[in-house]
This record gives structure tokens, C-alpha cells and sequence, in this order.
């Protein structure tokens, strides 16, 4: 029988696919038609309820019994009339996908009748049984009870699969006792904390600044395979990466893919989840390929972070459907190959305010452009002072593929900022003593306004090495992990600015108290802050060797797996920065590195035994099965009665085999032991760097000898698909 790699090779020329797909609609016409958008509940609440639901949105006021209902029964008016018959809670758990529970509309009454009903209780508040989620031990699995509760903030939508719609009511997930168990919860104290923090920075500028709104607009990498193809990859289809595979002849070298045309079949498939998107009021923008062969790109316009991270983790999941109906598999994951580009998701952050002004925006006036300085220099102390942090925000198994490797940014966190920006804190810093006056035309009406935007379109002014870059009127951290939900890294990012922000008022008030005057009070505390702060700043090559060299004299930090950066989380700094802004309770903390331990355990180990079993029952085989040809083929030779050059090349494969075969044999065994003995371990953090430094050290060694055995091989009988396939078929 022909294996698996040969038929789906072969189904992928025999089956035309189809691109027709439905015609090309205003994107107008329907974006947000599955949201349940102010406008629509307009159309569908009554003045009272809706006022209950606008209040709640914009304040965080609590909607009552009462309103709850009417709001329920609103809902449930408009998703009937879109042929919905279920509805969910949709929510984040720390497993990094999403959750959802089915129920129906559909009851029977105590009288018996069947009704459809869905009310206010049913909206506000769920118990899934959450016994397996991750809770790192703060909910004991005896009372396995967590709930899931509703979050205004981010609209109701409509889930369609196939026929079946579902109403998907976003919540946040958090155990009776109140601990979070998802990334949504810490994440919207944290933009809490952060409006509260820069709406008290913007009143010295600005006394009509009453809300700051932190955004985000994320870039997901991915790659695209043929399903079939990839389906032939047990290690793809259970780790979402290929852990062997030899280097095609034609890897990314030529760049010929990078802003190439899109595949028509790759196209057809992002017009479909692209169309699925804007229908779930995902605000898509941009599409282009990647750097690496099958890799592409996809970008929304930005939003606000909460609603960002909903719609890339609601894309995530569309994405991965709808490749389905094309018989394409997208990739999510860091790295999926070896040897070629791993994907990311560059977080573009900045904050907004409720008079329209972008406070990373350079601005027009010199008050305007103290204010700019002000949060640009507080973002750089804030990322100065915990890059352990944002270090580990980004951290997991995946990721650690791609950290480091050239490609991507170093596990160094320095920030990038541009020539222009460097001269304008070097004047600052260099003003001796702190002495700005009112009349300091070099300092405060800088030509910040003018003269960044230019410079930024310049792109050899962009340093694509730089983990946390400012490209003109926003950060961009571009460590996130692609599979990553941005709301660990937003979390972090928009608690330490919250931290930093607060801190800097403290200290400006001082100065104001002591008679300063304010612009100059602000000055010095800005200069203090550049001088505590510069060795953050790096505008060199991210990638050389001599930067990981210099980093370390200047005491950054530079962890480079996963295991370790964790450790962050729960230094007495962490706690004391995350209790004080209220984003984590000590006990919380700890919980999350416990479950972020043991997903990178677990993560490392699934791979470790997909090699185990891929090693033992596919490649050796195979190897077995071809060397027993050649060795059928030199005993026919020999009784023909030729000496040895006549099958002297056979022998030497014949060999070779052997030799790789017993060296990846014994590496197996070898990782299988040191996994043996990890297990035994019962401190994860424990465990997880015995995961880390002696079971998967064995992963390139044992990939080593298989790629060897790829090139020897007769290819009919190599029944895994080759990079080649994997990345240029489609
Ligand atoms: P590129 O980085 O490729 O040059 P852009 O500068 O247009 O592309 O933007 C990249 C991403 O940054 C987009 O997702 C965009 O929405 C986002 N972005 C732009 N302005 C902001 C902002 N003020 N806050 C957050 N994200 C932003
Ligand atoms: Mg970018």
C-alpha cells in the first residue's frame, strides 16, 4: 500500500481545488453583522436596559437582576433572528485556547412545555465544570468549581460553524473564591490600573483628559501546508511543529517569497477567514507573505487592548476552521521548522486618550511634546525596570525555539528608539544639574513633532533586531510568541507603565511641593529617569554576539529558557509590583508560574514522545526496510560472482544506516531515561528545568541522526513528508 506522504502528494495534483469563494463583498456590508454592537443593541434593548448596558461598558457599573434580563431577552431577540439555538460562555482559560460550553436556549417548563428561554442569570454568570482547567492548585479539584462572568466590555458575537450558529458571550473566568484562572481577568486590572495612572500624568497637561485607553495592534505570523500533506506528520498534527526533517535544496535563501504574489490557494483561504473576521468585527487590514516559504502575515487595524486580544484569539481559532474547508492546516506555532524563519506577533501598544490624543504621538506644541516625552521616557523606565518581566510574559516552550536564534529578538529586552530620539535624551541628560528654565527653547520646543515621523518612514531607521521598538507614534514588542494570547504580554506591559507612571507623579509632586515650578518639575524628574534608564536603550545589531557581550556589562538581564525567565514572576518585586496595582494576589501569582511551569513541561514533554515514538516506529523502519534492499541487492551481486567495487556504495549506506539507526536508538533510550527520572520530580519548577537542560537536550541530537537517515533513504520508502513537500506543495 502506498504511504500515507505518496497518496496525499498525489491527492493534491489529482484534486482541482476550488477558489471560488463567495464574491467579493464591500467589506462594509459585513463587518460586525455577528456582533451584538451598541447599534444593535440600540435596535434591540429598551431605552432603560440599554442605558443599564452603557453604563456598565463605559464605567464598569453593575447591571442588575432586573437589567440583566431585559438584556438577555434583547439577545436572545437578535441571534434567534440570525438562526441561533445555542449560546455560550466564551472564555480564556490558561491552557492558551479558547473555551466554550454549549447550552441551548431550548428548556422545559415545570408544566412541561418546551420554551426557548434564555435570561439574566444565564447571561451574567456560569458554572462550567472547571475541574480541568489549570488552576495551579488554587482550586482543589474536590471543589471543582470556578465561573465564568460576563464582560461588557467586549460585544456578544455569533460563532458560525458550518450551519450551527452560537451566541458567545465573552466572560472571565475566575475560581469562587475570586482568584482569576485566565488571561482576561488580570489583564483588564491592569488597563484599569493604567487609565488610572495616565489620566493622573495627562492632568498636568491636560485637565479635559479624563480616560486613557491602552491599544494594541498585533501582526499574527503563520504558516500554511497542505493538510493532507501535513496530516502524513504525526509530530505536526500533535505539536503543531515538525521535530525532523532535512533542509529542502531551496530553503528561504532567495527571499523570493517575501512580498511575492500570494498563492491563489492560500489566497482563496484568506479571503474566507479574512470575510469570517470582518463578520465578528475583527477590523483585518493588511496581508502579505512572510519571509519563509508558506509563511504569511495578517494585521487589524488596532483597538482597544481588550477587544485586540478577543479578536486575535477569536482569529485564531477562525483561522484554524477555516483552513479546514480549503484542506489547508495553518501553523501557529513559534517554529515549525527548523532552518528557516519562526513566526511571531509584534504587539504594537500605545495609549489613547478620551480627547483623541495618542500620547506616543510626537506633538505639535511644546506643552504637547513634554507630555509625548513624558510617557515615552516613562515607557522606557518602566521597560528598564522590569524587563525580567517582560521576559517572562513572553516565555514557553515554543517560543524558546525562536528567542535567540537569529531571527527573532534576543531574550535580551532592550528598546530601540531611533537616532533622532537618542540625540534629544542625550541633550536632556546632558543639561547639568537638572536646570530647565521656561524659556529652554532646545529642550522644550524640540522638533519632536516635525522631525520623527519623517525619520520613521525612513525604514533603515527601523532596526528589525530590537525586541521593543518605537516606530514613531507606538512600541512595538515584537518578542510575543505567534500562538501567544497577547493578554500575558499586555498584562505585564500596561501594569508596569501603570507602576511607572504613578511612580513618576509621586516624584513630580515632590518637586512641585518644594516650589518647582510644574514644566520644570517634570523636566528633572524626566532627566533622572533617562540617566536610571539609558542602559535599556540599544540601537546596534540585536543579533551579533558582541551585544550579548556588551548587555552583560551593562546588567541586563538574559535568560534564555523558559524555566528560568519564569522565575520573574514571583521575585518580591514581582509581588509587590502586582499586588500594589491589584492586577495579582501573592497566592495568584504563584499559582500562574505553576501553570506556566507545567505547560512547558508538559509542552516539551508531548514533543519528547512524539520523537520517542516517530524515531521507533517511522523512521527506523523505514531505514531497516531500505537497508535490507541494498543488502538483497549486494548478496545478488555477489553471487554473480563481482568483487567488491561493484557494490561498494551499496555497502557504504548499508553501513551508514547502521550507524544512525544505533546512534538515534540510543539517544531515544537515553531521552526516555532522563525523562524517567524528570517525571520523578515533584517540584515543578524542578521538574520543568530537568525538562529543559536533560531531556531536551536530546531533541537535536536525535534529529541530527534522522536527517542523515532522510538523505540516505530511498525516497518512495521515507514515509514522513519532506520538507520540500511540506513547505512548496500547495
Ligand atoms: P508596519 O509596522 O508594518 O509599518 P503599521 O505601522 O501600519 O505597519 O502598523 C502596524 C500595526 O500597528 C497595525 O496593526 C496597526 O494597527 C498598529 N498601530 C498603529 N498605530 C497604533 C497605535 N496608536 N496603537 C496601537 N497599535 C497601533
Ligand atoms: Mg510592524
Amino acid at each position: 500500500m502506498q504511504s500515507l506522504r505518496l497518496r496525499a502528494i498525489y491527492n493534491l495534483s489529482a484534486n482541482p481545488f476550488n477558489f471560488d469563494i463567495e464574491g467579493s463583498t464591500k467589506i462594509t456590508e459585513i463587518f460586525n453583522a455577528n456582533v451584538f454592537t451598541l447599534k444593535t443593541a440600540r435596535a434591540f434593548l429598551s431605552n432603560e436596559a440599554y442605558k443599564s448596558l452603557l453604563a456598565s461598558i463605559r464605567s464598569g457599573s453593575k447591571i442588575d437582576r432586573k437589567m440583566g434580563d431585559q438584556i438577555a431577552s434583547g439577545l436572545k431577540s437578535w441571534s434567534e433572528k440570525k438562526g441561533v439555538t445555542h449560546f455560550t460562555h466564551w472564555f480564556q482559560p490558561l491552557t492558551g485556547a479558547t473555551a466554550e460550553k454549549h447550552d441551548s436556549f431550548f428548556t422545559i417548563k415545570s408544566d412541561g412545555t418546551a420554551i426557548e428561554e434564555f435570561d439574566g442569570a444565564a447571561l451574567i454568570q456560569q458554572e462550567p465544570d472547571a475541574s480541568s482547567f489549570p488552576s495551579g492548585g488554587l482550586r482543589a479539584t474536590f471543589e471543582a468549581r470556578g465561573y465564568t462572568a460576563w464582560d461588557p466590555s467586549s460585544p456578544p458575537f455569533i460563532m458560525e460553524i458550518g450551519q450551527g450558529k452560537t451566541l458567545c458571550i465573552p466572560t472571565i473566568f475566575v475560581s469562587y473564591t475570586g482568584e482569576s484562572l485566565d488571561a482576561k481577568t488580570p489583564l483588564l486590572k491592569a488597563l484599569v490600573a493604567l487609565d488610572k495612572a495616565a489620566v493622573d500624568v495627562c492632568q498636568y497637561f491636560d485637565k479635559n483628559v479624563t480616560e486613557v485607553i491602552a491599544t494594541l495592534g498585533w501582526e499574527q505570523e503563520y504558516f500554511v501546508v497542505d493538510a493532507g500533506i501535513a496530516t502524513a506528520r504525526p509530530d505536526l498534527v500533535m505539536t503543531g511543529r515538525t521535530v525532523f526533517g532535512h533542509a529542502p535544496a531551496k530553503g528561504q535563501q532567495l527571499e523570493d517569497h517575501y512580498f511575492g504574489s500570494i498563492p491563489e490557494r492560500v489566497y482563496a483561504f484568506m479571503r474566507d477567514y479574512e470575510a469570517e473576521g470582518y463578520k465578528l468585527g475583527i477590523p483585518l487590514r493588511t496581508r502579505h507573505n512572510e519571509v519563509a516559504p508558506s509563511q504569511f502575515e495578517c494585521a487589524p487595524i488596532f483597538e482597544p487592548v481588550n477587544l485586540a486580544v478577543d479578536h486575535n484569539t477569536l482569529l485564531m481559532d477562525v483561522m484554524t476552521r477555516v483552513a479546514k474547508r480549503h484542506g489547508l492546516m495553518v501553523l501557529l506555532h513559534e517554529k515549525p521548522f527548523a532552518g528557516i524563519n519562526g513566526s511571531g506577533k509584534h504587539n504594537n501598544w500605545s495609549m489613547a486618550t478620551n480627547t483623541g490624543v495618542n500620547l506616543l504621538s510626537p506633538g505639535k506644541t511644546p506643552k504637547s511634546n513634554l507630555m509625548f516625552l513624558a510617557f515615552f521616557v516613562n515607557t522606557i523606565k518602566a521597560v528598564h525596570d522590569y524587563a525580567d518581566l517582560l521576559r517572562a510574559s513572553i516565555a514557553t516552550a515554543g517560543n524558546d525555539h525562536r528567542l535567540g536564534a537569529n531571527e527573532a529578538p534576543p531574550a535580551i529586552i532592550s528598546i530601540f528608539i531611533g537616532k533622532y530620539l537618542t540625540d534629544v535624551l542625550n541633550q536632556i541628560e546632558k543639561r547639568v544639574g537638572g536646570k530647565f528654565d521656561e524659556h529652554d527653547e532646545a529642550i522644550l520646543k524640540l522638533d519632536i513633532h516635525k522631525s520623527i515621523p519623517e525619520l520613521m518612514l525612513d525604514n533603515t531607521d527601523r532596526n528589525r533586531t530590537s525586541p521593543f521598538a518605537f516606530t514613531g507614534n507606538k512600541f512595538e514588542f515584537r518578542a510575543v510568541g505567534s500562538s501567544a494570547n497577547c493578554a500575558a504580554a499586555m498584562t505585564v506591559l500596561n501594569t508596569i507603565m501603570a507602576d511607572t507612571l504613578s511612580k513618576f507623579k509621586h516624584d513630580v509632586d515632590a518637586l512641585i511641593e518644594k516650589n518647582e515650578k510644574k514644566e520644570i518639575a517634570i523636566m528633572q524628574v524626566i532627566q533622572r529617569y533617562i540617566v536610571e534608564s539609558k542602559s535599556v536603550l540599544f540601537e546596534g545589531d540585536g543579533y551579533s554576539p558582541e551585544w550579548e557581550k556588551e548587555a552583560k556589562k551593562r546588567g541586563l538581564p538574559n535568560v534564555k529558557t523558559t524555566p528560568l525567565a519564569l522565575d520573574a514572576f514571583v521575585t518580591a518585586k514581582a509581588k509587590k509590583l502586582f499586588e500594589h496595582n491589584k492586577i495579582y494576589s501573592h497566592s495568584e501569582l504563584e499559582a500562574r508560574h505553576e501553570i506556566m511551569l507545567e505547560n512547558y513541561v508538559k509542552k516539551v514533554q508531548i514533543e519528547a514522545r512524539v520523537m520517542g515514538d516517530l524515531a521507533t516506529n517511522h523512521i527506523l523502519p523505514s531505514a531497516v526496510k531500505y537497508q535490507n534492499m541494498l543488502i538483497e541487492n549486494i548478496r545478488g551481486l555477489k553471487e554473480t560472482g563481482l568483487d567488491e567495487s561493484a557494490y561498494s556504495s551499496q555497502l557504504q549506506i548499508v553501513k551508514k544506516i547502521s550507524e544512525h539507526v544505533n546512534k538515534m536508538s540510543k539517544k531515544v533510550q537515553e531521552m526516555i531515561e532522563a525523562r524517567k527520572v524528570a517525571n520523578e520530580i515533584t517540584d515543578t519548577r524542578e521538574k520543568a528545568i530537568s525538562y529543559c537542560d536533560t531531556v531536551k537536550v536530546f531533541f537535536d541530537e536525535i534529529r541530527y541522526e534522522v536527517d542523515k537517515l532522510e538523505l540516505l533513504v530511498d525516497d518512495k520508502i521515507w514515509e514522513l513528508p519532506k520538507y520540500r513537500e511540506i513547505l512548496f506543495l500547495r
